[in-house]
């Protein structure tokens, strides 16, 4: 590995992890805040240039990830790590659960706001949109590496998206400390945690699921919500509190 390669593999895991944890996770799912409807359409937008071959459809990841709060670490959860034996079965499972809400998007609440792009999401469940991806990434990293080897490195950008589902929903549920005694397995994974921005204080999030902040205690540190308090004072976001 390389500088270039280290780089980019860490350029592209925060930007990916940014669209994630930011608009997938507490926008689209959780709707803990609003945004002008241009805002919504950049940040979409900017969710499928930077997941890219792994797009998560916002409104199938929304329903998935409600299903998970609704029925947290129960038969009924989509990815709860204490029904299957490994990380790869759990996410296996949680693939085809997201493709079949892809297609049939069935449990939609009537009170909120699940966000869709007809024409992004047609395209992005299209084999053209996969091929595409994979070419632009080879391309560019043939500026990137020294020796062929290398090109490893590139199976970690084609399923960024994924890694980083699975890394919080196995760990987030399944190792760390708990602040609060809930009925599910929900744990902090590490008590700073710079490496998914806020996404593996799971214990406090399933305590409050409509905190902007992820951090609880003292020396806790959610990266994601500076963001969205800067946003918010910039007058871009709206929240029950402001
Ligand atoms: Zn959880
Ligand atoms: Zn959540």
């Amino acid at each position: 590995m390389n500088w270039a390669i280290t780089l980019s593999l860490i350029i592209h895991w925060y930007l990916s992890l940014f669209c994630q944890t930011f608009y997938l996770h507490r926008y689209s799912s959780h709707g803990m805040f609003k945004m002008p409807y241009w805002l919504d359409r950049v940040f979409y937008l900017m969710t499928y240039i930077l997941q890219g071959p792994s797009f998560l459809n916002p409104r199938a990841y929304a329903l998935l990830h409600q299903a998970h709060h609704k029925y947290s670490d129960t038969e009924k959860d989509p990815h709860s790590p204490h029904f299957y034996p490994s990380i790869k079965k759990m996410m296996i499972k949680t693939f085809y659960d997201y493709h079949a809400l892809v297609k049939n998007p069935v449990g939609e609440r009537s009170d909120h706001y699940y966000p869709t792009w007809k024409t992004l999401d047609r395209f992005a469940e299209s084999k053209i949109h996969t091929l595409f991806w994979i070419g632009l990434y080879l391309f560019l990293y043939q500026f990137v590496v020294d020796s062929p080897w290398q090109y490893i490195f590139l199976l970690v950008h084609f399923l960024m998206g994924p890694i980083q589902g699975a890394t919080v929903n196995w760990f987030g549920h399944k190792v760390g400390y708990r602040n609060f005694s809930l009925p599910d397995q929900s744990r902090n994974t590490i008590p700073v945690d710079i490496f998914l921005m806020g996404e593996l204080y799971q214990n406090n999030h399933h305590q409050f699921p409509m905190a902007q902040n992820f951090a609880k205690k003292w020396f806790e540190w959610d990266p994601t919500y500076p963001v969205i308090w800067v946003l918010k004072n910039l007058g871009l976001l709206k929240t029950q509190q402001s």
